[in-house]
């Protein structure tokens, strides 16, 4: 039996590193779907320039080092293709076709277009043509495989809700191309949070990298926020409201409940949270850190990668466009 297909994907903003948020939220589930599905893995780099159209100068980088990040987290380039999206045209021929059915009220009212806008302080010179049509372009990026499935966060279905109004669209217009995608919403990823509480991000400067060494993160952990109301040792926590201990339910699932209870008791200080935290994080670490500088001591190693990873991308998007081209009529 032929194995559904999965699109995936991740843009590669400031410098590419990837977070324990994009960890535990979206990679250790995609390496899971790699054995399950037809999965193609895209690296998102012309939807990177719908915003940072000026400075473009790290973006070849920040690609490679999502790939780096991909792989050291468990993907397999054997199993699944891992490439730029900037590498197979196909995504740019179908955000054409597609953006000539998608109505302007569409794009015009999808919620994240308005929060960029205001979030970023965008002025209207800063709002592009790029930006509006993001929406198409992740569309094509998914329908250019006839993905059946897309993983996402939680608070994301929404996003792919456009993406299936795109595919009927056609599919009324011209005929049955695309399979409406589904939305694949993992149960068991946790929010991730960050050094100061918030939702780990990499725009909130409060992440912990896959990228940082053992030292760099005994550093953050250290200046992680922790209970406030606990200011001696012998003061009871409240774990719940503890950055070091929702870290340590995260990557310590089997141990972390009685550090809890001795935590909620006063039987244990944050000097000692820390420290226990940081050396299971660091454990958790450590292979993905020794993939990450196989890779890195091996670019060229990695080019082929990508390359690979495009060509078999191309193969399947090329198969569509055929059809895509055929049913609208063109030759
Ligand atoms: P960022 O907030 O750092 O810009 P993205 O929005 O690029 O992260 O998210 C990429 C993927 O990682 C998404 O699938 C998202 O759900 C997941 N993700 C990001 N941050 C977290 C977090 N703190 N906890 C869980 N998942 C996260």
């Amino acid at each position: 039996m032929e194995r559904k297909r999965l699109l995936s994907g991740m843009q590669p903003t400031g410098t590419g590193a990837l977070h324990l948020g994009n960890l535990e939220g979206a990679l250790r589930n995609w390496v899971r779907l790699q054995d399950q599905y037809e999965m193609y893995c895209c690296i998102v780099d012309w939807h990177a320039l719908t915003t940072r159209f000026a400075d473009t100068q790290g973006l070849a980088d920040a690609s490679r080092q999502v790939a780096i990040d991909y792989i050291a987290a468990g993907l397999d380039p054997s199993k699944c293709a891992i490439f730029l999206q900037s590498h197979v045209k196909e995504h740019a021929e179908l955000h054409l076709l597609l953006s000539m059915i998608t109505p302007l009220g569409w794009l015009e009212r999808v919620p994240t277009f308005k929060e960029k806008r205001e979030n970023l302080g965008l002025n209207e010179e800063q709002v592009s043509y790029g930006l509006l049509g993001y929406p198409v372009l992740q569309a094509a990026d998914i329908l250019a495989y006839r993905a059946h499935v897309v993983p996402v966060g939680r608070d994301q279905a929404a996003h792919l809700e456009l993406t299936r109004e795109i595919a009927r669209r056609f599919n009324r217009l011209y005929g049955e191309v695309f399979p409406e995608p589904q939305a694949l919403i993992s149960d068991e990823t946790a929010v991730v949070p960050g050094l100061d509480g918030r939702k780990m991000s990499k725009s909130y400067d409060n992440a912990i990298f896959l990228a940082d060494d053992a030292d760099t993160v005994a550093r953050k952990i250290n200046s992680a926020f922790t209970t406030p109301t606990k200011i001696r040792r012998t003061d009871p926590g409240v774990p719940e409201s503890c950055v070091v201990c929702q870290l340590r339910r995260i990557y310590d699932p089997e141990g972390y409940r009685v550090s809890w209870e001795e935590d909620r008791r006063g039987e244990r200080g944050c000097v000692q949270n820390k420290r226990e935290l940081i050396e299971i994080l660091n454990a958790a670490l450590e292979p993905i850190r020794a993939r990450r500088r196989e890779l890195l001591a091996d670019r060229q190693g990695l080019e082929r990668i990508l390359t690979q990873g495009a060509e078999r991308a191309r193969a399947a998007a090329a198969d569509t466009l055929a059809v895509v081209r055929a049913t609208m009529g063109l030759r």
